[in-house]
This record gives structure tokens, sequence and C-alpha cells, in this order.
């Protein structure tokens, strides 16, 4: 038995959230961990639920999405940052340009 409580306990906790890479959805917040193409500047932005998810109703695989320009500190270029959400704040969807997405982990990594 503790073989397959085990199993079945995995597969449960790993169907719940989807591991997306460079995004981190917090309680009140989507954290998204991306690095500059340009000149390789790591960044961490916070985009409040509240005003930065905008609702679609008509959307396709999705209901709520962010669509967000980002200017790092370094140089000036320009990144264009969409995400996709269900109704449960899981990213489906999520694309860069001009930039690269990492992990928290690549992030913190690199501030100190
Ligand atoms: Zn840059």
């Amino acid at each position: 038995m503790g073989l397959l409580a085990k199993l079945v306990n995995k597969l449960s906790s790993a169907g719940q959230a989807p591991r997306q890479p460079g995004v981190e959805v917090a309680k009140d917040a989507v954290w998204v961990y991306i690095k500059c193409d340009k000149c390789g500047e790591k960044l961490a932005l916070r985009l409040r639920k509240s005003s930065e998810i905008q609702r679609e109703e008509a959307g396709r695989g999705y209901q709520m999405f962010i669509n967000k320009t980002v200017i790092g500190n370094q140089c000036f270029n320009r990144m264009h940052l969409r995400l996709e959400f269900d109704g449960a704040y899981r990213v489906v969807n999520k694309q860069l340009q001009a930039g690269t997405f990492i992990t928290k982990e690549e992030y913190e990594n690199s501030a100190s």
C-alpha cells in the first residue's frame, strides 16, 4: 500500500498546477522571471492580479490575460510579454519577445 499511496500522491499533486518555469502565481500577484535577450539583465516582475490581469470573455482556452511591455534598467530593449490564464489563475500559455523566461532559481542565483 505504501508504494501505491506514494504514486497516487505524486500524481495528484503534479496534476494540480502544471509547472511553468518563469511564472510563479502567488496569492495576489503573479511573479515573472525573465532575461533580456540584448544585455542579459535578469528581471523579476510582480504583476498584481487586481490591476494587471484582464478578463477575456471570448477567449479560446483561456479566461484572463496579461499584455505587458517590459524595459529593463540596463538597456532600452523592449520585451513583449503575454500570459494567458484559465479561471483558476493557472498559466495555459506564455510568450515573450526579445527576452527569455528563466526560473526563479536562476534569477536568485544571479541577484547576489
Ligand atoms: Zn537589456
